[in-house]
């Protein structure tokens, strides 16, 4: 199909998987008449935590959100440091940042992306109070290493719904989890979140400060609740999540089968690995910017897996394994949305970029 233009229709980099399932969810919440939080933000909870076996949970407005008052919950406050990767959305610097805490910057493996755990031991003083392990692009962190560090661990998987380490739910590994439904993470409800504990007392305390209403007002209190028609969706999503995770395998598994031969930095192979983003490294020849223009002129929109890296944010030096995902990774489309001839055209694109660069 073509725009009138004459151009190719764009492949979004990502796009939300949504039916007449969530129509008819959100729907039946307006018909009720009950749209704020209720009875199904309690049940996306339950089905949540028990679908993917993890403790409790606590819906809330945002990913960011689920950071935040995990954070405040396990008692982070001014004076405190907390560890973060520099290689990841500046939602992490911004949860530390709003509890007064201090973030401080690991480095991060740049053959997975993930927190390195040497270098994140290396970063801890007595004042680490936490450290923010996000599971990148759907690929579980090192749990082992890292929870050896013995600083409390907050799992960050908003890129990682259902991805596994050694068997083992990430979600449930550290001290807490943050979980993101924005529309273009593995599932959604538009905007929302969720809080992870395996401890009760924790989630109790998450659940009282997500909300300002008829409490002590000792706190500073806030409103990060999230509504029963985002839960409707969600409670949809759930039950759409082995789909997207098989599918979501599917094309990553059709992407390096077609790309082995093309000497391109592929995912590290992992049975737990979700493909959240399906990220390729270029060689060192390649610039990012110009391959990500030449496949847009192609129809197809990929991304840097990282806008910026939080170091050049914060404009500080020492971060080789970041400096390296930065210059060479792309990130190109993977989501269950993508229809087969959509996939063809990727691996299509992909290849004639390589065999044009090897040209020259
Ligand atoms: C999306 C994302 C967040 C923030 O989630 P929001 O729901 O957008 O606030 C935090 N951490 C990581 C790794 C993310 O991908």
């Amino acid at each position: 199909m073509a725009e009138p233009s004459g151009k190719k229709i764009l492949i979004p980099h990502s796009r939300p998987y949504l039916g007449e399932e969530e129509v008819k969810s959100a729907g039946e919440v307006i018909r009720s008449g009950h749209i704020a939080q209720g009875e199904r933000v309690e049940r996306f909870e339950k089905e949540f935590c028990r679908g993917l076996g993890l403790g409790r949970g606590a819906a809330l407005s945002s990913g960011t959100a689920a950071l935040y008052l995990s954070l405040s919950a396990m008692g982070v406050k001014p004076d405190d440091e907390v560890i973060i990767p520099s290689y990841v959305c500046t939602a992490v610097l911004h949860a530390v940042r709003r509890c007064g805490a201090s973030p401080v910057l690991a480095d991060v493996d740049p053959r997975t992306g993930n927190m390195d755990p040497s270098d994140a031991e290396r970063r801890v003083s007595k004042r680490t109070r936490a450290m923010i392990v996000p599971h990148m692009f759907g690929l579980p962190a090192d749990m082992d290493r890292l929870l050896e560090l013995d600083i409390p661990v907050i799992e960050d998987c908003a890129q990682a719904v259902g991805s596994t380490w050694r068997g083992k739910p990430v979600g449930a590994l550290g001290v807490a989890s943050a979980y993101s439904f924005y529309a273009t993470k593995v599932m959604t409800t538009g905007e929302g979140g969720m809080a992870v504990s395996g401890s009760r007392q924790l989630v109790d305390k998450i659940i009282d400060i997500r909300d300002y209403d008829k409490k002590e007002q000792d706190l500073h209190r806030f409103n990060f609740k999230m509504t029963d028609i985002q839960a409707g969706l969600g409670l949809v999503q759930i039950s759409r999540l082995e789909f997207f995770i098989k599918r979501r395998r599917e094309i990553a598994g059709i992407y390096t089968s077609a790309f082995a031969p093309l000497g391109l930095v592929l995912p590290p192979v992992d049975a737990g690995h979700i493909y959240f983003r399906y990220i390729i490294g270029l060689s060192g020849a390649d610039d990012p910017e110009k391959w990500i223009q030449e496949l847009k002129n192609k129809g197809i929109r990929c991304e840097r897996p990282v806008f910026k890296p939080l170091h050049r944010y914060l404009g500080i030096t020492g971060y080789p394994g970041t400096e390296k995902m930065y210059k060479r990774f792309i990130s190109i489309p993977v989501y269950p949305a993508l229809g087969q001839d959509q996939i063809d055209c990727v691996v299509q694109a992909v290849i004639e970029m390589r065999q044009k660069g090897k040209r020259i």
